[in-house]
């Protein structure tokens, strides 16, 4: 009795603890799932938080470039007409000298306040063959990293086209590698820069907070000190960074980044410190022909008006003025207002316009597209030529006019915008 109380004691002891460890087992891993929930919690706020602060940042820097663009355009307009004053023996550049002079004191007050350029550019995205744009640019590339710097340029055969802009593709290109050079200075190493076709499926498109699809990734690789997780966290802020002043301006990656968000892709960083760094840029794929480059119209000789009437709204004073010139210098008759509501009762007055030139940020409560639309009312097939600053393109219909209307974006060369009058009015 005794003994079989025992033994059963002795079971109830194991089965207790058997059960007690399950128990604390279960325990574990749910107290372990919980953490692991916490942490991705957490890491999801904080890319919410920093894609919040970046989304910031860029409309006050977007700004503050829309109203530099305006200043160098009053200031290379203004040089231009000086230029061809001169040229041409006629007196009266003191207006222009004023003029530009005016322009060049408020972007000194704006450059107080502005302390960086902005990752809002306005963008002129062209269907683009990136193994072309890195073979154009690896002279350039192993110039600007020096001797020390073995580069390797390694193009996909087969590379999917991508819709950007080229340019601005450039100089993310030339900052990746610098930034490179810099990691591996003062000894040099190795740089790549490598394009690939890339599928991206629901986890790695969800990972890289892209739609799931066909991208081209062009990545920069570099054999230098590499970067620990609090920098590569930061990396893309603007103004951040590591190099003593001077140097550093920090808004290298920011270019980078807002430049690629801009253009529909992504960026990411793969590094380990004391191995390296590979920055990878993921662009969408463009099903389409590539674009043979057209020659830049200031390379042509603008011929001249004959007595075409175009009404300029523009609410910029220098701006207007120089429009006005270049364009009765050319030939035309010019009207100009500076509002909507103003260049819209021209419009639809009975006097003859051939062609509206309009800025699109417009103040009296229309914008330019508004005027466009509402002056196509009464003069159907109206001829647009709309002027365009930082982030207005989506109130031109992004890209997608209508026929006989047409965006030059600001700044502009004085000459390819008379050039694009003629060819507007000639169409
Ligand atoms: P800047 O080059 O002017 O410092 P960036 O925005 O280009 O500004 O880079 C920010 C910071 O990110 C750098 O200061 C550096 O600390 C880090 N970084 C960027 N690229 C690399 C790289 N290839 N290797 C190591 N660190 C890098
Ligand atoms: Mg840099």
């Amino acid at each position: 009795m005794l003994l079989l109380g025992l033994a059963g004691q002795a079971a109830t002891a194991i089965d207790n603890s058997r059960l007690y460890h399950a128990l604390q087992r279960a325990n574990d891993t749910l107290e372990q799932r919980v953490a692991e929930e916490m942490a991705e919690r957490g890491r999801v706020e904080e890319a919410l938080r920093q894609a919040q602060k970046m989304e910031a940042i860029g409309q006050l820097t977007g700004g503050i470039a829309h109203d530099f663009n305006n200043l160098l355009a009053a200031v290379g307009g203004s040089f231009s007409l000086i230029e061809r004053r001169i040229a041409d023996g006629k007196p009266g550049v003191d207006r222009y000298i004023s003029a530009g002079q005016d322009a060049v004191r408020r972007a000194a007050s704006l450059t107080q306040r502005l302390l960086a350029f902005s990752r809002r550019a306005t963008l002129d995205p062209k269907p683009t063959d990136v193994n072309k744009l890195i073979v154009g640019m690896e002279e350039l590339v192993r110039r600007s990293v020096g001797p020390d710097v073995e580069v390797e340029v390694v193009g996909q055969a087969g590379l999917w086209l991508t819709k950007v802009d080229a340019s601005q593709l450039e100089s993310a290109l030339l900052n990746l590698c610098i930034n490179g050079r810099d990691a591996m200075a003062p000894g040099g190493g190795r740089l790549t820069v490598e394009t690939a076709n890339k599928w991206l499926d629901d986890r790695a498109a969800r990972e890289r907070d892209l739609m799931p699809g066909q991208y081209v990734s062009l990545c920069v690789t570099d054999s230098g000190v590499g970067m620990d997780e609090e920098t590569i966290a930061r990396a893309f802020d603007p103004f951040f960074t590591t190099k003593p002043i001077g140097q550093g301006t920090g808004l290298g990656l920011s270019m980078v980044y807002g430049f690629t968000r801009q253009s529909g892709g992504q960026v990411r960083i793969y590094s380990e410190v004391g191995k390296g760094t590979t920055v990878c840029l993921y662009l969408p794929r463009h099903a389409g022909q590539a674009e043979e480059a057209e020659p830049s119209a200031s390379e042509h000789r603008i011929e001249p008006g004959s007595g075409e009437t175009v009404l300029v709204i523009d609410d910029e004073a220098t701006l207007r003025m120089l429009m006005v010139d270049v364009l009765e210098e050319a030939g035309y008759r010019v009207l100009h207002a500076g509002t909507g509501p103003e260049g819209l009762k021209l419009l639809q007055s009975d006097v003859k316009v051939d062609l509206l030139v309009t800025d699109v940020g417009l103040p009296g409560g229309m914008n330019g597209r508004q005027v466009a639309d509402a002056a196509r009312v009464t003069r159907q097939g109206l001829k647009v030529l709309f002027i365009t600053g930082y982030a207005e393109n989506a109130a031109v219909g992004n890209g997608h006019l209508e026929p006989g209307m047409i965006v030059v974006t600001k700044p502009f060369v004085i000459t390819d915008f008379a050039a694009k009058v003629r060819e507007l009015i000639d169409s």
